[in-house]
C-alpha cells in the first residue's frame, strides 16, 4: 500500500485506523486503488488517485469520506 504521495499514504492510513479496506487498482493507470468501509455503505467508497492534481485536498477528501461513515470503527 506505497502511495507515492505522502499526504495520500496517510490518509490511506488514516482509512486502515478506522477499519477501511484497500484495494488495488488493476489495469486503470490513473486510479490507484479503492477504499471502502467494511459496512458495505454504499457512499463508503473513494478512489484514490494516482497523480493527484492536488494532492493535499485529494488527501482531505478521502479523510472526511472515511468521517463520513454512519457506523464508524475505532477511535
Ligand atoms: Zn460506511
Amino acid at each position: 500500500m506505497a502511495h507515492p504521495n505522502k499526504h495520500i499514504r496517510e490518509a490511506l492510513e488514516y482509512g486502515k485506523l478506522h477499519g477501511w479496506r484497500f484495494e488495488k487498482a488493476g489495469g486503470r493507470a490513473h486510479i490507484y486503488g479503492t477504499i471502502y468501509c467494511r459496512h458495505g455503505h454504499s457512499d463508503c467508497l473513494i478512489f484514490i488517485h494516482s497523480t493527484p492534481r492536488n494532492p493535499e485536498d485529494h488527501a482531505r477528501r478521502i479523510r472526511r469520506k472515511v468521517d463520513r461513515c454512519p457506523n464508524p470503527i475505532g477511535a
